[in-house]
């Protein structure tokens, strides 16, 4: 038996088939989100890594920004519950998660048996978010996947005052201007984005540990590192951090079968 997770985020389609026993069969990414012609890509993408088709989905969940507008879904869930779900599954235990996507950041608080206890969204606002970090990798002429080892150059970060994304940018743009160091630069932007993701974090309360961090910005260790330094906790990153969403959609499509 097989459950397929969709999820239709801001900036980024996932899709996963899971058997029975939580076994990954496959797994797709494309870097364009609701709106886009992301669902048929990463559908087309699963069915054909598996071998397998929709007949043979024995349900499936959509989650994400866009899942309400995607009828072939047996179902819709929140990107909360199911993010509780697929980081549970890779990280029995955790207590906090931090989920910055593409156009907002949340945190949730899990109780020991991995029940949802709060969680606290900003969806407001693109500072911090993948949006944030994809202008300011645009006004550097570069890619959010190169930010990670442009700040690693780093020796002394700069600090950009602004967590708002159109003042942010013109700040990198301004330091650019005056001869500052592209990877100081980015040690700085990743600060900031940490920042405004910390402040968010403790408005739910004491930080838990263990700590986990999901979605696709996670995937910039300079990012997690900073915000390591800023909470003051270490964060542990699953390596299909991008993917928790919509595997806990698909482990929600199993359970449901
Ligand atoms: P959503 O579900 O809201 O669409 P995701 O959790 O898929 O968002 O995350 C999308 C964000 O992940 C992008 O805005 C981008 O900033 C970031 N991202 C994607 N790929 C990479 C990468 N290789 N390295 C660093 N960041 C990445």
């Amino acid at each position: 038996m097989y459950g397929l997770g969709i999820d239709i985020g801001s900036s980024a389609t996932k899709a996963v088939i899971l058997d029975d026993e939580y076994n990954l069969i496959s797994s797709s990414i494309y870097p364009f989100g609701a709106g886009s012609s992301g669902t048929d890509q990463v559908l087309s993408k699963v069915f054909e890594q598996a071998n397998l088709g929709w007949d043979d989905m024995a349900y499936s969940v959509a989650t994400g920004y866009g899942r309400q507008r995607f009828d072939p879904a047996d179902e819709q869930i929140s990107e909360i519950s199911c993010h509780a779900k697929g980081v549970g599954l890779l990280m029995p235990g955790v207590r906090t998660i931090v989920d910055i996507g593409g156009q907002d950041a949340k945190t949730l608080r899990l109780r020991p048996d991995g029940t949802l206890e709060g969680f606290m969204m900003n969806e407001k606002c693109a500072a911090g978010t993948g949006r944030f970090l994809e202008t300011m990798a645009r006004a550097l002429e570069s890619d959010v996947s190169c930010l990670e080892e442009l700040g690693e150059q780093s020796t002394s970060p700069v600090e950009i005052s602004s967590t708002c994304t159109v003042f942010a940018e013109s700040e990198v743009i301004s330091r650019l201007a005056s001869g500052e160091a592209i990877p100081d630069i980015v040690a700085g932007i990743h600060r900031s984005a940490a920042k405004r993701t910390a402040g968010l974090v403790r408005r739910l309360g004491p930080v838990l540990e263990p700590v986990a961090m999901s979605g696709g910005v996670a995937r910039n260790r300079g990012v997690v590192r900073a915000l390591e330094n800023e909470l003051q906790v270490s964060i542990e990153v699953p390596e299909l951090c991008q993917l928790c969403g919509v595997l806990g959609a698909a482990i929600y499509a199993i359970d449901r079968a």
